[in-house]
């Protein structure tokens, strides 16, 4: 048996199980999975925090997190593809003040505080090419919050189309947070709190609460947490559900030169989407790796164990929806280094959704291009064009077939794992880069 023939069986003897520490050391990057943060209890709600660039989302997380997520630019900078980042907070209540808070204590009166809920924000950069990041990040957000800078007229184009974005992939629950109110005047915070009325206005969104705040002044964040308390609830999971994993990321934590009885199994990152995973458990990952077979792509999925899960800073027996977390698994870590695995999903042997490599989709395009200053018309789809399309964590490339509306049909680059009623958001290219147009439902 040589190890390229069967690395996976051949690894798996090797593979010991990674300590904490030695996750934590090798995940230091705070735009990825917190596998350091404390407290223990796991996080049970995934919020995504979108909004134009600059109106303060970085400073938020902060201000909540007490975590810098800002590495956005400096990805850019390195041209490492950009991924979600996510920080967890606890949303606290001090019975005496009846007041919330992010702290451990009560900002009004120092006593400790009953922590109620451990929510995860996922970091969606308003940077203009990070659009698909965003979307398939929504499909595993249980509600939003859209910021706005008070300073600016509303709405700047990203306030748009991350607000459309929102409505596209089913979030119904969202608070709008007008921020920056330190840098206006009582009568200018109203002006603008009224363009963001009408702007809401013709969305289903226009009953949605609007709370004014300052990121960098601290100020009214008490309210902003009681509203996401009340107005954000945990949704009811079904544990009996087929659990489903999805993959944000994966790698390989062992050092360069480690002696190969000391090799620890891949390790991948993400989030789960219903059902429970527990440690022992046998699992499939799809679409798995690629191999070509009499010059055609073809995928094979991947059969492995989980090891150890990581969440909330630390290893737990068993793992429900909410938060990131992170599985090692008895897989060779030279399969799942470098993010190879990130959209793929993980569930048991046998019960994850079918692979296709072709689709067949009823398509609902936008009347507008939203998120550019001209608001160009959206025109059908073309035979032959380019789209990119997002479904669960996945993002794949498509050519048009058939463009007909209400069947038409993709040939994909890398297949993907949907089941039929799916949700497929579809972007064009325009310019430099992607543009929501539209969703598909997978027929
Ligand atoms: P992001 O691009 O949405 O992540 O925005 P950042 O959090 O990076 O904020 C952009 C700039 O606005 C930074 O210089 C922040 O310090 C500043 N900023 C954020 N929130 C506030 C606020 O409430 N008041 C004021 N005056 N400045 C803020
Ligand atoms: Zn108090």
């Amino acid at each position: 048996m040589t190890a390229k023939k069967k690395p996976l069986e051949k690894e798996a003897e090797k593979v010991g199980q990674p300590s904490a520490k030695e996750l934590e050391l090798t995940e230091t990057s705070p735009h990825t999975i917190s596998l350091k943060s404390a407290p223990s209890i796991q996080p049970e709600l995934n919020i995504a925090l979108v909004g134009h660039v600059d109106h303060g989302k970085t400073t938020l997380t902060e201000r909540l997190s007490g975590k810098w997520t800002d590495t956005h630019s400096e990805e850019l900078k390195k041209g490492i593809t950009i991924r979600l980042g996510y920080a967890d907070f606890t949303i606290s209540h001090c019975e005496k003040c009846d007041f919330y808070t992010a702290k451990e204590k009560c900002v009004k009166c120092n006593s400790l505080v009953v922590p109620l809920r451990k929510i995860s924000l996922v970091d969606a950069p308003g940077h203009e090419s990070l659009m698909a990041t965003m979307l398939s990040g929504a499909a595993i957000v249980d509600g939003a919050l859209l910021l706005v800078a008070a300073n600016e007229k509303c709405p700047q184009p990203q306030t748009k189309e991350h607000l459309m974005a929102l409505h596209i992939s089913g979030i119904k629950n969202i608070i709008i947070i007008q921020n920056k109110i330190d840098l206006v005047s009582y009568e200018e915070a109203l002006e603008n709190y009224q363009q963001i009325k009408e702007f809401l206005a013709p969305t289903e969104y226009k009953d949605i609460p609007i709370i004014p705040i300052s990121a960098r002044a601290n100020a009214n964040i008490g309210v902003l947490l009681k509203a996401i308390q009340e107005l954000i609830p945990t949704p009811l999971r079904d544990m009996k559900k087929e659990p489903l994993m999805l993959v944000a990321r994966s790698f390989d934590i062992n050092k360069p030169g480690i002696k190969p009885e000391k090799l620890v199994g891949g390790v991948l990152g993400g989030t789960v989407r219903q059902g429970k995973f527990v440690v022992g458990q046998d699992i499939e990952i799809v679409p798995g790796y690629m191999v070509e077979e009499k010059n055609k792509k073809i995928w094979k999925p991947l059969l492995t164990k989980i090891v150890q899960i990581f969440s909330g800073g630390q290893p737990v027996d068993q793992i429900s929806p909410g938060g990131s977390m992170a599985i090692s698994t008895t897989l060779d870590p030279t399969i799942v280094k470098s993010d190879s695995l990130t959209g793929s999903l993980v569930g048991l042997p046998g019960k994850l959704p079918p692979l296709h490599y072709q689709i067949t989709l009823d398509t609902h395009l936008l009347e507008r291009v939203v998120g550019t200053k001209e608001e160009t018309e959206v025109k059908p789809l073309a035979k032959g064009e380019v789209l990119m399309l997002n479904v669960n964590s996945a993002a794949t490339v498509g050519v048009v077939l058939d463009p007909s509306k209400k069947n038409s049909t993709c040939a994909l680059k890398k297949p993907i794992c949907a089941n039929v009623g799916d949700r497929i958001t579809i972007s064009r290219r325009m310019g430099d880069r992607f543009r929501l147009i539209g969703y598909g439902i997978l027929k």
